[in-house]
């Protein structure tokens, strides 16, 4: 009952002029209320193309949901025409993007921005209501309000990524999508980005996907993890199940932690594999991660493999079908 996000098994493709590139294929995956859910894998494992799809902000004309369900609170949003999305976007489902300039307007003043933000949402706000709110969402990222005069580019990018967070946050969203939302700033004004966002989501008990590449951050920020591949959850648990050694793992979860930090480690980004991600139009067939996996065998070149699961912890690899469950 506190399940605020259910996706289930969804498959997004892009129809080009050069073929169908299967970014998404048959994930599913659940976000409870106040929780923050870490979408972790490299370039092109299909993160981004989930975070757009919740949002039906797929590029028109292009990007489909060919099946599953994503539903919010109970309602069915995969049905939901553009003008009820429209509702849903900013008011309920809010997203942040890696760039703060893609989200800001360079001839606008941030008070205006944000005021027009909050217009969008709530037309039934007084004028000094509005304004009220524009001063307390800016004090609550940190900025002070005599600061929304002025435009964006008197502002530093940990600033404007501060903004982008207010922006969003203006309408009390359920859901943050947070797309890399640091990975533009330096590593302490990450930091205090990063903070600001965890003390926000106490404070608002808001929930979040966080779309990352730095374990650091899923470490420091993350309730739960999935990780993706070509498409595919391969692997996806608690933080303790997925930063826990004696635990088993997909072999390209190994992979991409090198040695696995602790829950105490430092910031650590993930370990470049060997090999590259298969391309979305020509996905190979079984396991997607064999042609990459030292421990393939021919069951894994043809057959996709089943989902082994322990508790709220769960792999798809052959390795770890019933029977040689604890082996690795
Ligand atoms: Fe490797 Fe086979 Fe597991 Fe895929 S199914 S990760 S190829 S062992």
């Amino acid at each position: 009952k506190d399940i605020l996000l259910q996706v289930e098994d969804l498959y997004v493709q892009y129809d080009t002029s050069e073929g169908t590139s299967y970014a998404v294929n048959g994930i599913s995956f659940q976000i409870r209320k106040g929780e923050t859910f870490g979408l972790v894998g490299e370039t092109g494992a299909g993160k981004t193309t989930t975070a757009l799809a919740i949002l039906k902000l797929l590029p028109k004309k292009v990007g489909n949901i060919s099946r599953g369900k994503i539903e919010f609170e109970g309602k069915n949003l995969t049905a939901y025409s553009e003008d009820e999305m429209r509702d849903i976007r900013g008011s309920h489902i809010s997203m942040i993007f890696q760039d703060p300039m893609t989200s800001l307007n360079p001839v606008l003043t941030v008070g205006d921005q944000i005021a027009e933000a909050i217009e969008t949402h709530h037309l039934d706000l007084s004028a000094d209501e509005v304004e009220d709110r524009v001063d307390s969402v800016l004090q609550l990222v940190g900025i002070p309000a005599s600061r929304k005069y002025e435009y964006p580019h008197q502002f530093s990018g940990g600033m404007k990524q501060r903004v982008v967070i207010a922006m969003a946050l203006v309408c009390d969203p359920m859901l943050l999508l947070a797309d890399e939302p640091t990975t533009a700033l330096d590593v302490t004004v990450q930091n205090q980005v990063l903070d600001m966002m965890g003390k926000l989501k106490e404070e608002l008990n808001t929930s979040m996907i966080m779309i990352t590449h730095d374990l650091g951050i899923v470490c420091q920020m993350c309730d739960s993890v999935a990780i993706m591949y070509a498409g595919e959850i391969i692997e996806i648990g608690s933080v303790f199940d997925i930063f826990d050694f004696d635990k088993p793992h997909h072999p390209y979860t190994k992979g991409l932690f090198g040695s696995l930090p602790s829950l105490q480690g430092n910031s650590k980004r993930l370990k470049p594999v060997d090999g590259l991600m298969p391309d979305p139009m020509d996905l190979p067939a079984g396991c997607k991660f064999h042609p990459r996996c030292t421990h393939c065998t021919a069951q894994c070149k043809t057959e996709l493999p089943s989902v082994f699961t322990e508790g709220t912890h769960s792999i798809r690899c052959h390795l770890y079908d019933k029977t040689k469950a604890g082996e690795l």
